[in-house]
C-alpha cells in the first residue's frame, strides 16, 4: 500500500504561479504572513499529512467509528491525531485572529486542507465542518455566540457540525420539519436529522451542532427556517461545561466508504428538547446557513481534487513495479514494468493532468475567496466575490465528479488487485463516491450554475472568465513549439464552446427552463473542463518562463506536456458537450416516465 507523499512542488507551482499566492499575502491583512511563513507552514502540513494521517487511514477504513452507550467512539487512532492536530495550531491555522485564530490565508489554508484530505478524507472532514460553522457563527452570530463558541471552535477544542439533512429532506430543505419552541431566552429542538458528520465522538469535550429548524408560526417553505446552535454540553458563565443538552446520537449509518468518518443519525428532543439559541435573524436560517455551505461546497471540490492525487500515487507506485507483458519495441528478455504500455501512460496521464488541472482551480478559487474578503479595493473585492460565486459550483460538481473517475482509473492501473480491498485502491473509489451526493448533489450544483450564477450580471461574469481564457489561448499561441500550438487549438475551440454554450444556457432558460435544467450537468462540466483548460495554458506559459532560468529542470518540461495532453485529449469533450448541450436533452424530456 503507498504511503502519501504530499505533492508539494505543484502545490508550490499553483499557489504561486496561478492562483496569486504572493499577492494574497502582499494584502495589509496578512502583513505577517511571510512568503517563507507560507512555505514553512506548507512543508510542516505535508509532514502532518504524510506521517500523522495517512498511516490510520487504512485502519480507520477497516474498523470505522462505533456507536456505545457512551456515544460515538472515534476509529482507533483519530483521538490522539486530532489532539496533534489541534495542538499542533493546524485547526486555529486561518481562524479570525480577534477569537484566538493565526489569521493566515484562506489559499494556505486550502492547500493544507488538499493534504490533509489526500492522507485521510474521513478524519479531514471533521475540520473541515468545524471551519464552516466557525464562519457561520461568525457571520451572523451575536456578540454573545461569538465570544462563549468560537475560541473553542477555532482552537480546534470543540468540533462543529451542520445540520440540515431529515428523511424527507435532503436536497429539497424546503421541507425540513425540526421544530423550534421559545423558552425564555433561549429555545427548545425538537426532531431527527439523519446523515450527520461527525455528529458525536469521543476526540473533544464538546461538539457545537448548528441546526435548521421552524419556529411554530413560521411561514411554510424556506422563509420559514432558522438557525440555531445547539452544544453537546451547555457552557457556563466562565467557559466550564455544564449539562448534557436533549441532543444524541441514536444510530449511526453503514456506508459505503469513509468508514471513520461517524455519519449519526441525530435526535433532538427525546426528553424535554434540546437547549439551542437562534443564530441570526428568525426566519433566515437557511440564508445564513449558505455562508457555510457555500465554504463546505468549495472544500468539498478540494477532497475531489485530494481523493485523486492520493489513487494516483498509488498507480503510479504500482505501475512502476508490475512486470506483465510485452512492450511494443521491448529487447527480447528484457522485462519492463506496465508503466511503459502505451495505454497505462495514457491513462496515468489522464489521472495526473486532470489532478493539476483541478489543483490550479481549487486554489484560484480559494485565493479568490481572500481577495473577496480582504482586498482594500471595493470593487476589486466585488468582482473577486462574484468570481468564487460563479466557480463555487464548477469546482464543486466538477472536481467530485473527476474524482470518482480518476479514483476508478486507479483501480483500472492496479488490473485485478485494484478489486481487491489489499492493495487501498478500491478505498479510494470507495470514499470518493460520496463527494458528488453530499452539500448538494452534482445535479444541485448544476442548475445552481446554469439558473442562478450564469445568469448573475446578465451574463457578465461568465463574459470576463471567457475574456480572460481568451487572452490566455492568445498568448499560447505567440510561443514557439508544437506542444503551445496543441494548447492554443484546443483552448480556442473550448473557450468557443463555453461562450455558445453559455449562450444557449441563458436564452433557453427563459424559453424552455426544462430543457435548460436537463442540459446543466453537461454545461457544468463543460465549464470545468474549459476552465481547467485555461489553467493548464498558464501553467505552460509559466513553466515555459521558469524553463529560460532553469533550462534542465525537468518539472517545467513535465509541466507543458501534461497541459499539451489535457489540451489533447481532455480539453476536446468540451465541443461534445456543447452538442449535448444544444440539443437540450429532448428525448430525456420526450420519453413518459411510465417508460423508465
Ligand atoms: C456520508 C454522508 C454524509 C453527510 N453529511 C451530512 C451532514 O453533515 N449534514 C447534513 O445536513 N447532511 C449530510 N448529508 C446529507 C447530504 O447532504 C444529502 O444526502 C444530499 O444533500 C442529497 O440529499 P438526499 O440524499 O435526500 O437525496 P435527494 O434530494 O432525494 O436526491 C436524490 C437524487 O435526485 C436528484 N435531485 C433532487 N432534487 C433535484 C433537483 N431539484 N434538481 C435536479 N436533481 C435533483 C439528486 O441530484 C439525486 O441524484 C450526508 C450524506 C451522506 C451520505
Amino acid at each position: 500500500m503507498t504511503d502519501y507523499i504530499a505533492p508539494l512542488r505543484d502545490i508550490r507551482f499553483a499557489l504561486t504561479e496561478l492562483a496569486g499566492l504572493n499577492d494574497v499575502l502582499a494584502l495589509p491583512d496578512f502583513a505577517e504572513a511571510t512568503p517563507d511563513l507560507a512555505d514553512a507552514v506548507l512543508e510542516e502540513a505535508a509532514k502532518f499529512a504524510g506521517a500523522v494521517l495517512s498511516p490510520i487511514n487504512a485502519s480507520g477504513d477497516k474498523t470505522g467509528a462505533n456507536l456505545t452507550a457512551q456515544g460515538v467512539v472515534a476509529a482507533e487512532g483519530f483521538g490522539a491525531a486530532y489532539q496533534q492536530f489541534v495542538e499542533n495550531g493546524w485547526a486555529s491555522m486561518t481562524g479570525d485572529p480577534a477569537f484566538g485564530g493565526q489569521g493566515l490565508p484562506n489559499v494556505l489554508g486550502a492547500a493544507a486542507s488538499e493534504m490533509w484530505n489526500a492522507a485521510n478524507l474521513a478524519f479531514a472532514l471533521c475540520p473541515l465542518l468545524t471551519t464552516g460553522a466557525v464562519e457561520a457563527i461568525r457571520a451572523h452570530g451575536s456578540e454573545e455566540l461569538k465570544a462563549k463558541y468560537l475560541p473553542k471552535m477555532i482552537s480546534g477544542e470543540w468540533t462543529g457540525t451542520m445540520n440540515l439533512t431529515e428523511p424527507q429532506a435532503g436536497s429539497d430543505l424546503a421541507a425540513v420539519r425540526t421544530r423550534a419552541v421559545p423558552d425564555g431566552d433561549h429555545y427548545r429542538i425538537f426532531g431527527t436529522k439523519i446523515f450527520i458528520t461527525w455528529g458525536d465522538h469521543d476526540m473533544t469535550d464538546n461538539v457545537i451542532h448548528l441546526v435548521l429548524a421552524r419556529l411554530p408560526d413560521a411561514p411554510e417553505g424556506v422563509k420559514g427556517i432558522s438557525l440555531f446552535l445547539v452544544p453537546k454540553f451547555l457552557v457556563n458563565e466562565d467557559g466550564s461545561l455544564g449539562a448534557r443538552t436533549d441532543a444524541h446520537c441514536t444510530a449511526l449509518e453503514h456506508k459505503l466508504g469513509i468508514h471513520a468518518s461517524p455519519t449519526c443519525v441525530m435526535t433532538f428532543g427525546e426528553a424535554d428538547g434540546a437547549i439551542g439559541y437562534l443564530v441570526g435573524e428568525v426566519n433566515k436560517g437557511l440564508n445564513h446557513m449558505f455562508t457555510m455551505m457555500n465554504e463546505a461546497r468549495q472544500k468539498v471540490g478540494l477532497q475531489g481534487l485530494a481523493i485523486s492525487e492520493r489513487a494516483y500515487q498509488a498507480a503510479r507506485d504500482y505501475a512502476k513495479e508490475r512486470i506483465q507483458g510485452r512492450v511494443v519495441g521491448q529487447a527480447p528478455g528484457e522485462k519492463l514494468p506496465i508503466i511503459h504500455h502505451p495505454d497505462v501512460k495514457r491513462v496515468l496521464l489522464t489521472m495526473k493532468s486532470q489532478i493539476e488541472a483541478m489543483r490550479a482551480l481549487a486554489l484560484l478559487v480559494s485565493a479568490d475567496v481572500d481577495f473577496a474578503h480582504h482586498h482594500p479595493d471595493a470593487a476589486k473585492r466585488a468582482r473577486h466575490q462574484s468570481r468564487v460565486e460563479l466557480l463555487t459550483p464548477v469546482l464543486k460538481g466538477w472536481c467530485t465528479e473527476l474524482g470518482v473517475e480518476v479514483t476508478s482509473l486507479g483501480i483500472q492501473v492496479h488490473g485485478g488487485m485494484g478489486f481487491i480491498e489489499e492493495t487501498g485502491a478500491a478505498q479510494h473509489l470507495r470514499d470518493s463516491r460520496i463527494l458528488p451526493i453530499y452539500e448538494g448533489t452534482t445535479g444541485i450544483q448544476a442548475a445552481d450554475l446554469a439558473a442562478r450564477k450564469l445568469p448573475m450580471q446578465q451574463g457578465a461574469v461568465m463574459v470576463e472568465l471567457i475574456t480572460e481564457i481568451r487572452a490566455a489561448a492568445e498568448a499560447v499561441a505567440g510561443v514557439e513549439g508544437a506542444a503551445f500550438a496543441t494548447i492554443a487549438q484546443h483552448l480556442t475551440t473550448g473557450v468557443d464552446a463555453l461562450e455558445q454554450a453559455s449562450t444557449w444556457m441563458l436564452q433557453t432558460l427563459a424559453r424552455d427552463p426544462a430543457a435548460a435544467l436537463a442540459s446543466s450537468v453537461n454545461y457544468m462540466m463543460l465549464a470545468g473542463y474549459v476552465s481547467g483548460g485555461w489553467l493548464m495554458a498558464r501553467a505552460a506559459l509559466a513553466a515555459n518562463a521558469a524553463l529560460k532560468e532553469h533550462p534542465a529542470d525537468d518539472f517545467y518540461k513535465a509541466k507543458i506536456t501534461t497541459a499539451a495532453f489535457y489540451a489533447e485529449q481532455i480539453l476536446p469533450k468540451a465541443s461534445a458537450l456543447l452538442t449535448t448541450v444544444q440539443a437540450g436533452s429532448s428525448y430525456a424530456l420526450e420519453l413518459p416516465v411510465e417508460q423508465f
